[in-house]
């Protein structure tokens, strides 16, 4: 009789280690407290507007088409890619600029930004192609489990070109010196959840991601990806349980034997959580079964969490695309409140996707849907109402001066999400939006482990362990842990 394993939440990590687990021949049941799968990802509908409620760059499409072909299928089976060009819009207090897709028109623009920057450009890609190559084709895949596993000769040989021990702001700053090409440079990495000084400049691989790989949309909206996986999984013979909140895991010496939730129990052979590391850890484990001390969760540097508003406009905005990132105001400053001072932000940098501009489907005929994104420190008290709607005249102040048109106006819809939602929503630990920060010091092994320490058969996936936050990573977290639990299980 095939083995049982019981995956706790159906965020892409537990999709992804649930194909891989079926795949292996195991019977698997995913449980998910929503009623529909995608995490983190999930998808809105209200008043004829649909919004991804989070990931919305849609980066390194190399890694979807991957996974996808591991189980004999292709991205293209499941959803149409589209390339944006020109791939997003920077607002500076001077005004736009457009980001090309093209590579020879971003040289351009670099030069005539900074005479010389477009060499350097091509210096830092080349190198940046190197680490994305090393990075996303070895160094992702590695669980993490022992420093041996990086006794590899190319890896060592590779030591000094992947950058490990230099800092993303010195070799950004090494190669160029006007401040917009930094920043530009710099954004990628804000992904990544920590500061450019805090950041090994290894991640420049995040450069190439975004200029060479491109910026995509899947037709229809990110949770298209959500919708291919799920269908994928059901295909192999996973079966999903909504609406069953986990409560406990239940152990027997050493070994977790029961998934209880709610209103049932799963007997398990072994379990994957899904769902954030922090939460099962400390909610649904005893202590004595824990791998991590409380003091050890507060010493972790979390990746920001955010404000976010989901906005329906009744009219189409001029001149808007699909992603439009406001850099109007000073990075320094709010990059130190939201990880040194740990405070709101006085005059925040914030992003707008407005996905209806390249896709009729996801929003009502004439109108526009805005998605629009502050990045704020984990953790933050006072999350209220009156400082939501303050930070939300602020940001629509900024985008009505430069759209040149009212937006308040014409708003017909309009739902906030932050701190508490994501608490309340995903048991995510001091409200974090996207797991732990990649800093040296919380990557690799370093990370919180994809095995329990103490319960044998317990293991983890997700933006909270290897490799890291993102929606490519977390199809790797997947497919990394199905590959320890079939290594020690069969
Ligand atoms: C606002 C936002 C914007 C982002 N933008 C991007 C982007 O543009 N591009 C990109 O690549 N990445 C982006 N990310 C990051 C990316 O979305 C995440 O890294 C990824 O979705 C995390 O997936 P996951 O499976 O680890 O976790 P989750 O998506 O959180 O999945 C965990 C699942 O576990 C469930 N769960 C929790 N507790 C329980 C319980 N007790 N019982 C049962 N189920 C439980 C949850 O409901 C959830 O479904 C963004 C994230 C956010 C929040």
């Amino acid at each position: 009789m095939a083995k049982k394993a019981i995956i706790i939440g159906s965020g892409f990590a537990g999709m992804s280690a649930a194909t891989f687990m079926a795949k292996a021949g195991w019977k698997v049941t995913v449980l998910e407290k929503h009623t529909i799968p995608g995490g983190r990802a999930r998808q809105l509908k209200e008043a004829g507007f649909i919004f991804d409620m989070g990931p919305s760059w849609y980066w390194m499409p190399d890694v979807f088409e991957r996974y996808f072909n591991q189980f004999g299928k292709s991205v293209a089976d499941y959803y149409t890619l589209e390339r944006l060009d020109p791939s997003y819009r920077v607002y500076w207090k001077d005004g736009p600029m457009d980001i090309p897709a093209d590579y020879n028109a971003l040289k351009n623009l670099f030069d005539t930004i900074e005479p010389g920057s477009a060499d350097q450009l091509d210096k830092f890609l080349s190198e940046a192609a190197y680490k994305y190559d090393v990075g996303i084709n070895k160094l992702v895949h590695k669980p993490g489990q022992s420093i041996t596993e990086f006794l590899d000769w190319d890896l060592i040989k590779g030591l000094l070109k992947l950058d490990v021990f230099n800092s993303m702001k010195s070799h950004v700053a090494k190669h160029f010196k006007n401040t917009k090409l930094r920043e530009l440079m710099e954004f990628p990495i804000l992904f990544l959840g920590a500061l450019p000084e805090k950041t090994p400049a290894l991640y420049s691989l995040m450069n190439h991601a975004d200029i060479k790989g491109g910026t995509w949309y899947p037709k229809g909206g990110m949770y298209k990806i959500v919708e291919a996986m799920y269908q994928l999984a059901v295909e192999l013979g996973v079966e999903f349980k909504f609406s069953q909140n986990v409560t406990d895991i239940a152990v027997y010496k050493n070994y977790a034997k029961k998934v209880v939730t709610e209103t049932d129990g799963f007997e398990a052979d072994i379990v994957i959580g899904g769902a954030d590391y922090h939460h099962i850890e400390s909610k649904l484990l005893l202590a004595e079964n824990r791998s991590y001390s409380a003091t050890y969760w507060e010493q972790r540097i979390m990746a920001p969490s955010c404000l976010i508003f989901y906005v329906g406009v009744n009219k189409k905005i001029p001149n808007i695309l699909h992603h439009s990132l406001f850099f109007d105001s000073s990075f320094d400053v709010h990059g130190n409140e939201i990880y040194t001072t740990k405070q709101w932000p006085s005059d925040p940098l914030f992003y707008v996707s407005a996905t209806s501009v390249t896709d009729s489907t996801v929003a009502p005929y004439g109108c526009e849907n805005l998605f629009i994104l502050i990045p704020v420190a984990a953790g933050l008290e006072n999350d209220d109402e009156a400082i939501r709607e303050k930070y939300f005249n602020v940001v629509v102040k900024r985008m009505e001066k430069h759209f040149g048109c009212s937006i308040k106006d014409s708003i017909v819809y309009k739902k906030n999400f932050a701190h508490r939602e994501f608490i309340n929503e995903y048991n995510s630990f001091k409200g974090n939006a996207y797991g732990l920060a990649n800093t040296l010091m919380q990557t690799a092994i370093l990370k919180p482990s994809c095995r329990s320490a103490k319960v044998n058969n317990l293991f983890y996936t997700g933006q909270l362990t290897v490799p890291g936050p993102g929606v490519p990573p977390s199809l790797i977290s997947g497919e990394v842990v199905a590959k320890e639990v079939i290594k020690h299980f069969g």
